[in-house]
């Protein structure tokens, strides 16, 4: 008999009927502007490398990842036959240092032109989002603030909720929230859980932290959705591809 020393197991967002026991609410806010409005350009690991002027709101973009399955799901047998493991959408390295130098030389058309700029959440709600997700403070030892899986959705009238997932033991499974779907639903962002339990021998922990299989699954083609690896302390932007972007959750906050 070959015990297994680990088991993973997560269970991933899924859209369903609202639960409103499980919901908070929180109005909308507005989009902070500022007197002079800017580009933020974030290289490919969420460091600032350049910014410029806008007549637009301001934004912010990040250099496309060039890390690949292997590196955000791990190697190990037991990840790569995870039913629940994602995929990175990796760039090459030469093609993420070319957008990167123009950017540097301020050539920011061009940096743009090669398609490898992802598009960041609003800063207000990035900040929002951030305090929300971070109750699991990433440490893993609480039973109950490390072992849920929240949500935040943003409606297309610009109401914001936040929903608090079920705790559960790592070693059990289960892990998920349920969040309304359908047409009112202009965004979603999710955490995974950082805790670790022991099991005899055996430590348990919620696999994957980057999106899953089924986030990746239930995204809309052409949207990109966030999840908050609260046991990496990272943050994923996906789309149905794979993994377009990680940066820290700090790096992401402001
Ligand atoms: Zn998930």
């Amino acid at each position: 008999m070959l015990p297994e020393k680990k088991t993973f197991r997560k269970a991933s967002l899924i859209l369903l009927a609202l639960l409103p026991l499980l919901v908070s609410s929180t109005n909308s806010q507005p989009i902070l502007r500022t007197q002079e409005k800017i580009i933020i350009y974030l290289d490919r690991n969420g460091n600032p490398i350049g910014q410029s002027t806008t007549s637009e709101d301001s934004k912010t973009y990040i250099v496309r990842t060039t890390s690949n399955t292997e590196e955000l799901y791990g190697t190990e047998a037991y990840e790569i036959h995870h039913p629940l493991r994602g995929r990175s959408s990796p760039i090459l390295i030469k093609d993420a240092d070319k957008t990167e130098q123009l950017i540097k030389i301020k050539k920011f058309e061009e940096a743009f032109e090669t398609g490898n700029l992802i598009l960041l959440r609003p800063l207000w709600e990035r900040k929002a989002d951030t305090k929300f997700m971070i109750q699991d403070d990433g440490s893993g030892i609480d039973a109950v603030k490390n072992s849920r899986e929240n949500a935040s959705v943003v409606f297309q009238n610009g109401q914001r909720l936040q929903i608090l997932g079920n705790a559960c033991d790592p070693c059990v499974g289960g892990a998920e929230t349920r969040v309304p779907g359908g047409d009112s639903v202009s965004t979603y962002t999710h955490s995974h859980p950082s805790r670790r339990n022991k099991n005899g021998n055996e430590t348990c922990m919620f696999y994957p932290q980057a999106p899953s299989s089924e986030d990746l699954k239930i995204v809309p083609y052409r949207q990109t959705r966030v999840v908050f690896g609260r046991a990496t302390d990272k943050v994923y932007i996906y789309d149905s591809s794979g993994v377009l972007a990680v940066l820290s959750t700090e790096n992401y906050s402001h």
